[in-house]
């Protein structure tokens, strides 16, 4: 199987699309294909630098140039001696449904065009040099007359006749695009769809919710239904219908079509999920807060459970600021106002006391809000500083009192571009255990992503999970008869 070389299509006009409309076009043909057996793969390079294009915000920001003709050339390697080219080895392309490639095509012509049925070819002749386990990653299927049949294993040596395989029947691949499904937009839902995308790619989340569970509540059953459609459904686009109405039900603030706080659909949905299962327990950390008199030395400690730690950011314009001290400036020692005054048990009085916050316990999951919009009596502003946060490796040991293993790395982020009211939602998340890379999930439109473009003004939720050991202790076991809220 050889690749057909370019096809020499005359590009139309680029003048007469705006970017945006290119990815509505593109976003709802993506969301309408149903055919599961006609992909194409577009080199991920060319596909990313179309992706920055229709991206680019309306009237501010610089505007990323419209890309050349599709060039598949980085994704095609050609046999020296047998002049037959094959798709390159590294997962380089991004798949397409057979409209989206027509469309893409019609504007920006280029190519060459390379359709699935090559890449099943490539996946069983790839099994000699194969040397790092991808049978992990993708099963190939007998799928004769539509009819899912046997796994094939590539590593037999079996023929095409031995595997009861026929000339030119279709054979399925199952698997390779495991969670690259986008969520279709439902009308202003893409705050919903960029909090579930970072959910979907919580490792111990979907570990939980893919396995059978008879689910008691009505929202994790829905829940579940979504998270396996979207681990299934290779790259079509889910529509999360029944999912919407059910948070509507168990959350009525977010009936209807406005925009909301993806934040407190977050919350909502991990109250609503907490009901049914302990597995969202996984976001749970704890804190502790110290109230010192400062007239006589008098400590009180409580002990709160949080699910994100909801950051304050700078109200002053301040051009880059890093995570750390913001967490910093968020466990600072203040004093409680005048109208907060604490009763002293030592003094017997009302006293005016300094407030402390330490970690005390951290998640197996640590979610930081970043706090971008601030509420005032009069107005709503968003702050649009740069906060600098590490993608590899977050060390909070420093912080924790009790704890064992604080090291941590990013795996998702929840971005919000433009002003409140206008602004849109996106998630970036990191493909772990699978090839490791970032994409970015723009209601239905799902594609690679630099992991240079992670760290940016727009981030507002980080998703971090815990890495390394969780046997070396820090300190023993700590009782606490302090008042501790674990609701
Ligand atoms: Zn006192």
């Amino acid at each position: 199987m050889t690749i057909p070389n370019s096809t020499a299509s005359t590009a139309e006009n680029a003048s007469s699309r705006l970017p945006a409309e290119e990815k509505r076009i593109v976003s709802e043909l993506a969301t309408n294909s149903n055919e599961p057996d006609s992909y194409f793969a577009v080199s991920k390079r060319w596909y990313a630098s179309w992706r920055k294009y229709v991206n680019t915000p309306l009237g501010g920001g610089a505007a990323a140039p419209r890309p050349g003709p599709i060039d598949n050339s980085d994704i095609i390697e050609t046999d020296p001696y047998l002049g037959r080219k094959s798709l390159a080895k590294e997962k380089a392309y991004v798949l397409v449904t057979q409209l989206v490639w027509n469309t893409l095509l019609e504007w920006y012509s280029g190519g060459p065009p390379i359709p699935r049925t090559f890449i099943y070819l490539y996946l069983s002749d790839s099994r000699d040099d194969d040397d790092d386990n991808d049978d992990n990653e993708a099963h190939i299927r007998d799928y004769y007359d539509m009819n899912k049949g046997e796994l094939l294993d590539p590593l037999s040596n079996k023929s095409l006749e031995e595997s009861g395989l026929v000339t030119n029947q279709d054979i399925l691949l199952e698997v390779d695009e495991r969670g690259l499904a986008g969520l279709v937009n439902l009308g202003n839902t893409c705050y919903m769809n960029s909090a579930v995308q970072c959910l979907a790619h919580t490792p111990p989340i979907h570990e939980y919710f893919l396995r059978d569970h008879a689910h008691q509540g009505e929202l994790a059953k829905a829940f579940g239904k979504l998270l396996t459609e979207l681990w299934s459904s290779g790259t079509n686009a889910v529509a999360p219908r029944v999912f919407k109405k059910k948070v509507d039900k168990a959350a009525p603030q977010f009936t209807g079509h406005y925009q909301h706080d993806s934040h407190e659909l977050l919350l909502a949905l991990l109250t609503g999920l907490h009901q049914d299962s302990d597995i969202v327990n996984v976001f749970q950390g704890q804190c502790k807060s110290s109230l010192v008199c400062p007239v006589c030395g008098e400590t009180a400690n409580t002990y709160d459970s949080f699910t994100s730690l909801s950051l304050p950011l700078p109200s002053t314009p301040t051009p880059s600021i890093s995570l750390i001290s913001c967490l910093e400036e968020y466990l600072a020692e203040e004093p409680l106002g005048p109208d907060n005054m604490w009763f002293c048990p030592q003094c017997k009085k009302q006293r005016q006391a300094n407030k402390k916050l330490d970690l005390w316990k951290l998640p197996e999951i640590l979610m930081f809000q970043l706090k971008r919009f601030r509420t005032s009596k009069y107005f709503l502003k968003k702050i649009d500083a740069f906060v600098d946060f590490p993608v590899d490796e977050l060390d909070l040991s420093k912080y924790v009192e009790n704890w064992e293993s604080c090291l941590y790395e990013l795996y998702a982020v929840c971005n919000h571009d433009g002003g409140i009211g206008l602004g849109h939602y996106t998630a970036y998340a990191k493909m772990i255990d699978d090839d490791n890379e970032w994409y970015c999930y723009d209601d239905s439109l799902v594609s690679p992503v630099d992991e240079s473009e992670i760290v940016s003004s727009a981030a507002y939720l980080l998703f971090y999970r815990r890495v390394g050991s969780e046997t070396e202790t820090k300190s023993a076991e700590v009782s606490m008869t302090d008042d501790m809220d674990l609701s």
